[in-house]
């Protein structure tokens, strides 16, 4: 538990400390939906602040998010200052709709004479007796002083050398309403718009490298991710139950819960074996997977369903192909890797966290049964008979009543 404040830090002598955050995209907003976004970005951070039992304050306002830290001695745990600014740092920096953030003071309701205070206080601290630095400041149009006068009052208390072009410091200084901002290095956000604002998807989850990927890049504009994975457990091992578990547990990082469907494919799997031809069977295979996955999207309120092909990939990503797939249903059908190479999906598998589980053997429930050269342009025609042969509505049917599911 988090003790509230014991003493009053409305003063500037004793500025805030915390992160200063500086919106992405969803600033170009009009009034109306950036007000809506900022409510999930506000929720997004607050939820996981909350869990990882960092003592704050969010102060929202027009262009910027502060998060005060609460000082030490604020806290009924032994937990230090420097350890919460770490646990925030790490959420912020997994938060989409932040174009930057960083470290900041706030002098909440200070006025320049207050701020140049300050700054003479302190800025021996930040910056070395051979060090240059540069000022840059920003400033609403409340603040009444022009930026020349806040350059020339700051300045004149700053005994070092100035360097606008090559600064070894960098102070930026912004001038808000309700006081100033003191802060020095920039971390880039994420970028997206609010985890949640865009409403909600299925991604078909196989827990190779390219699914975590395309889930993740949904996520990065906002949509709320459920996944389904299907997997052909007791016919292979558990082993892509098992990764599927260990990756959500990394993509809970970005989205505060996750649903995971789990589908037993196997029955499905033996009857296309024996009623299709062996290079027709992906294809089949990936469009019982859509049609599952279409209808726990109506379940769900889902408005998409997400898979990672990328265009050419392998042989079931054809134009051809896809167009078959896609096919089998009415719901948009997204690939936010379609124009992405194998190097740079998996650099951004790198960045998510997600690659090094990826890569753990795992046997592929697609790859059972299926030839070494399945189709590289299937004929719907085909595909259609092949389905009908195969009374494929009433073996969904019995596979949706048997879908187990696990929340993150
Ligand atoms: P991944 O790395 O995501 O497995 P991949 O390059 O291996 O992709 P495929 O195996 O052909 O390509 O799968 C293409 C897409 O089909 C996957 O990205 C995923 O969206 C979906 N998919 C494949 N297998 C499964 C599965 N077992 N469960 C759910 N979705 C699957
Ligand atoms: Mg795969």
């Amino acid at each position: 538990m988090i003790q509230k404040p014991r003493r009053n830090l409305n003063n500037f002598k004793s500025p805030k400390r915390g992160f200063l955050l500086a919106f992405g995209e969803l600033f170009l907003k009009s009034e109306g939906v950036r007000k809506i976004l900022k409510r999930s970005l506000a929720n997004h951070l607050i939820f996981f602040l909350n869990k990882e039992e960092v003592g704050f304050k969010l102060h929202q306002f027009r262009e910027r998010f502060f998060i005060e830290i609460y000082p030490a001695s604020f806290y009924k745990t032994k937990r230090c200052w420097a350890e919460n600014f770490k646990k925030a740092s790490k959420i912020i920096q997994n938060t989409f709709g932040l174009a930057w953030f960083s470290q900041t003071f706030f002098l909440k309701n200070g006025n320049l004479k207050d701020l140049s205070q300050f700054i003479k206080n302190n800025y021996q601290n930040w910056i070395k007796e051979n060090q240059t630095f540069a000022l840059r400041i920003r400033k609403g149009g409340e603040i009444k002083e022009s930026r020349e006068e806040i350059i020339k009052e700051i300045a004149k208390r700053i005994n070092r050398k100035v360097n606008l072009d090559k600064p070894n410091k960098e102070i930026f200084i912004e001038g808000r309403k309700d006081g100033w901002f003191v802060y020095f290095k920039k971390q880039k956000g994420l970028g997206g718009l609010p985890m949640g604002s865009q409403g909600r998807v299925i991604t078909l989850f196989s827990g190779g490298i390219d699914s975590p990927a395309a889930a993740w890049l949904t996520t990065k504009r906002g949509a709320e991710n459920i996944w389904l994975h299907f997997h052909s457990f007791p016919l292979v091992s558990k082993k892509s139950i098992e990764k599927t578990e260990e990756l959500a547990k990394i993509f809970i990082n970005y989205q505060p819960k996750l649903k995971v469907y789990y589908i037993s494919f196997h029955k499905i799997q033996l009857q296309i074996k024996t009623k299709a031809p062996a290079k027709y069977r992906v294809l089949l295979y990936r469009r019982v997977m859509l049609k599952i996955a279409e209808k726990i999207a109506g379940k769900e309120n889902c408005g998409a369903l997400i898979t990672g092909e990328s265009l050419g990939q392998v042989s079931s990503q054809t134009m051809t192909n896809l167009g078959i797939i896609e096919e089998s249903v009415k719901m948009p059908v997204l690939r936010p890797l379609i124009g992405l190479d194998k190097e740079e999906i998996i650099a951004l598998a790198k960045k998510i966290g997600t690659y090094e589980i990826s890569i753990k053997p795992q046997e592929d429930c697609c790859s059972l049964f299926v030839p070494k050269h399945p189709t590289a342009s299937g004929k719907l025609e085909i595909v259609k008979k092949l389905e009908k042969k195969i009374n494929l509505d009433k073996l969904i049917q019995k596979t949706l009543k048997q879908t187990k599911m696990e929340f993150f």
